[in-house]
């Protein structure tokens, strides 16, 4: 008997694949809170499709370019060339290997197709008239397009929607809502649309005409913005639930959390959040010579490398700059391997001079007798993580430090400021102060018709966490106002390939660093892009280090010879044939093994394929060296679809 049946473990441990289990497999699609086909775009781009690329990226996520750029990119995180080991030309191993560069990868797919050469109407034809080939690897593009196309929802008449706040969640909320056909307005007290990107983030790593194309296709789809309008500044809350079918609140966690310091409050102590606003807004911030940053995170980070590039700001301050006179010390509690920080972040922080002190916590902020600041007392912390690794730092008091400073900059977490609810939110239940119960299905609060989003729904995240959240609520909202109930469903699909090749020696291609100016440059001009990006040549390199996981050799135990080929040919050794007596595994297995013996027959004497999932790298060598072509590519793809209940 011959049997491809499924993952092996040590000790001939078999597990049957179960519904999904090959969806599964396709961890970077899985990973994303979109479920964005970033397999599909990556192959796309190595085989040279490049505005098919853009449109999957685009289909489910209307911040693609802004993703491109800064997204946390939870699909590389997933990535499974991410926990291979690294081979060399030879087929030795040299460690383990690194994941594809998905985000940069998607931010090369974007520069030529997506909003930043091509304007809204453009944009948005290229996405309509999209048509995917038979071919699989278009098959998430524009899924809630399409879904909204062919008729799964029903087209609502401008129905009037509020959006209070215009961040990532909100203008996601904005985007479906439109395509679905309602009339969203969305409500935002700053002078420009994003949130956190166009206030938060900073744009040597988000260029700010990057946001302003991304959100002109939301409104070129029907979306009115009113920016500058403070919702229990400018109108009131009770007046958006009187005048629209539904509210979606999205206002995010703008307030900077402080730390209770002897010494906090007074002038010189600012929220890091608070900085990088006034810095986006172009309003003047009076930062000293010697500036301290409390925090290890990525906020902290972005903080401390405004401040550095505040400098160059200021033409009158260079050569203070250059002189070395103003200095940016980063201060985290965490060591430098447990710093919450990307590592990049880190490196360019440490390239562009911010001064790093690790395994420190604040004690109280010095004030001379003016109230002016004068440095911050720090003592040691010798542990930041318990044994369950909960955040429960312990501090040696007798070590301590005092750094002399005249500005002080905290990025320890941000909260939320739900004060405009007093007047027409009191049914908004909190479940702590600031942050409302929601149903996580629906996102509905129990204020009849009122919706959150983003991270006033789920806490501080990812951008693309806030835009998934957005396109949650505004199913909410369509199942609130059409009473009808939605239900998310992955569309799984299984094609046969009939000539698959995979690029030579692609599994030998270490990752490519993405390409970055000097310091130097990125100091020279404020809002330099400190990310270059790839040219065509090196993107569709890494692409082609892409394991294609949604690839799978499909075994046809009837026709196989056991002559053993696949397994000699298999460069991983992901694949052995085995006493099929030898296996174990749960009653799944043994239903298998009785099906395909076909009842009462001996295990003796037969034999099986066990495959090694997570050794796999889509070769496809297996199958061409099969003579009796008793084993086929199929490629398997999912896409989320949305049906009535
Ligand atoms: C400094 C910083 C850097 C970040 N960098 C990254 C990154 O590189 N990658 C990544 O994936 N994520 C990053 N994030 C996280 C990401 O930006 C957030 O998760 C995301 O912006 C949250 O989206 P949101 O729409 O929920 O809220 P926000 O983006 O905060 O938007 C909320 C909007 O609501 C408006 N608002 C608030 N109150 C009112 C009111 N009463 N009336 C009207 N409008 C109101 C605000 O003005 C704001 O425009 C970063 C966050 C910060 C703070």
């Amino acid at each position: 008997m011959q049997q491809g049946i499924g993952t092996s473990e040590p000790g001939l441990r078999v597990a049957v694949p179960q519904d999904g289990y090959h969806r599964n497999l396709i961890a970077c699609q899985v990973a994303c809170p979109v479920h964005t086909d970033a397999r599909g775009y990556v192959r796309a781009i190595a085989d040279g499709r490049l505005e098919e690329a853009y449109l999957i990226a685009r289909g489910p996520n209307p911040f693609a370019s802004i993703c491109g750029r800064i997204c946390g990119a939870p699909c590389e995180a997933a990535c499974r060339r991410g926990r291979i080991p690294r081979l060399d030309e030879e087929g030795r191993f040299i460690g383990p290997d690194r994941p594809i560069a998905i985000r940069a990868l998607k931010r090369f797919a974007c520069e030529r197709f997506g909003v930043e050469p091509r304007p809204p109407a453009e944009v948005l034809s290229a996405i309509e008239g999209f048509v995917p080939p038979v071919a699989a690897d278009a098959e998430e593009m524009a899924a809630l397009l399409r879904a909204f196309l062919s008729g799964d929802f029903e087209p609502m008449r401008g129905e009037r929607v509020a959006i209070v706040g215009g961040g990532p969640a909100g203008l996601s909320a904005a985007h479906d809502l439109a395509l679905m056909g309602f009339k969203p307005i969305v409500f935002d007290a700053e002078p420009v649309s994003g949130g956190m990107l166009a206030v938060g983030v900073p744009d040597y790593r988000l260029p700010r005409e990057v946001i302003r194309r991304e959100v002109a296709v939301i409104e070129a789809l029907g979306t009115e913005i009113r920016r500058g309008v403070g919702v229990g500044r400018d109108v009131s809350f009770a007046q958006l639930r009187r005048d629209h079918v539904a509210v979606v609140v999205a206002v995010g966690a703008k307030r900077s959390r402080g730390l209770g310091l002897p010494g906090e409050a007074g002038p010189g102590v600012y929220g890091g959040v608070d900085l990088l606003r006034a810095v986006a807004l172009g309003q003047p911030i009076d930062l000293g010579k010697i500036v301290i940053v409390i925090g290890g995170g990525n906020v902290a980070y972005d903080v401390a490398r405004t401040v550095v590039r505040q400098e160059a700001y200021d033409a009158a301050r260079t050569a203070a700059r250059q002189a070395g006179t103003r200095r940016v010390r980063l201060v985290s509690l965490e060591t430098l391997e447990e710093m919450p920080a990307d590592t990049l972040e880190i490196r360019e922080g440490d390239e562009e001079g911010v001064e790093r002190m690790n395994g420190w916590g604040p004690v109280e902020i010095a004030r001379a007798a003016d109230g002016s600041v004068t440095g911050v007392v720090f003592r040691r912390c010798t542990r930041v993580y318990d044994e369950q690794r909960r955040f429960n730092p312990v501090y040696d008091d007798a070590d301590r430090v005092t750094l002399p400073g005249d500005t002080v900059l905290i990025a320890a977490g941000q909260t939320t400021d739900l004060s405009f609810l007093e007047d027409g939110g009191a049914d908004v239940e909190q479940f702590r102060p600031g942050w409302p119960r929601v149903d996580p299905e629906t996102l509905a609060t129990t204020a009849p018709g009122v919706f959150v989003a983003g991270d006033l729904a789920h806490g501080t995240r990812l951008l693309i966490d806030a835009v998934a959240s957005g396109k949650k609520a505004a199913r909410g909202v369509y199942q609130h106002v059409t009473g009808r109930t939605l239900r998310a469903e992955a569309l799984t699909v299984h094609l046969p390939l009939e000539r698959y090749r995979r690029e030579a020696g692609y599994e030998a291609i270490p990752r490519a660093e993405i390409p970055t100016c000097s310091p130097s440059e990125r100091l020279a001009r404020a809002g330099t892009s400190v990310e270059v990006g790839f040219a065509e040549a090196e993107a569709r390199r890494e692409a082609s280090r892409c394991l294609d996981c949604g690839v799978t050799p499909v075994f046809d135990g009837s026709r196989c010879v056991l002559c053993g080929g696949c397994v000699d040919v298999c460069p991983t050794s992901c694949l052995a044939l085995v006493p099929l007596d030898a296996v174990a595994g749960d009653a799944e297995l043994e239903a298998a093994i009785e099906g395909a013996l076909g009842g009462g027959a001996d295990r003796a004497g037969n034999t099986a394929i066990l495959k090694d999932e997570d050794r796999c790298i889509r070769c496809a060598l297996c199958a061409m060296r099969c003579p009796v072509d008793a084993i086929t590519m199929e490629r398997v793809s999912f896409r989320t679809v949305w049906r009535q209940a």
